[in-house]
C-alpha cells in the first residue's frame, strides 16, 4: 500500500483552475468535476508520483493536493479481489 493525492475540494472549487488535470501522467487519473466544480482523484489510478502537489502547490499556489496514507483517504476505500472500490 501507499500514499494517494488527494484533493481539498473545499480549496479546489474556489479556484477552477483545472491545472493538475493536464498534467498527471496517470491517463483518468485526476479529473475534474464540473458538479463539484472540483478535481478528484481516482484512488485506484493514482501511482503517488506527487506530480499534482508540485503543479497546485508550487505552480498554481493553490495548495489544494496533499498525498495521504490510503488507509486516511477522507472518502475511505475497500480493496476487493477485484480491486479498489470507494466506500
Ligand atoms: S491545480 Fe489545485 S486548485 Fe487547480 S484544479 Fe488542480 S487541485 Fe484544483
Ligand atoms: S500523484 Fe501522480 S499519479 Fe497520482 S494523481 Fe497526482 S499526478 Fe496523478
Amino acid at each position: 500500500m501507499y500514499y494517494i493525492a488527494e484533493v481539498d475540494k473545499g480549496i479546489c472549487s474556489a479556484k477552477n483552475c483545472h491545472l493538475c488535470t493536464q498534467y498527471c501522467p496517470e491517463s483518468n487519473c485526476i479529473n475534474y468535476s464540473e458538479e463539484d466544480k472540483s478535481a478528484y482523484v481516482s484512488v485506484d489510478r493514482c501511482k503517488a508520483c506527487e506530480i499534482c502537489v508540485y503543479i497546485c502547490s508550487d505552480i498554481a499556489k493553490n495548495d489544494a493536493i496533499q498525498m495521504k496514507w490510503i488507509d486516511d483517504l477522507n472518502e475511505g476505500f475497500v480493496i476487493k479481489k477485484s480491486g479498489v472500490v470507494l466506500r
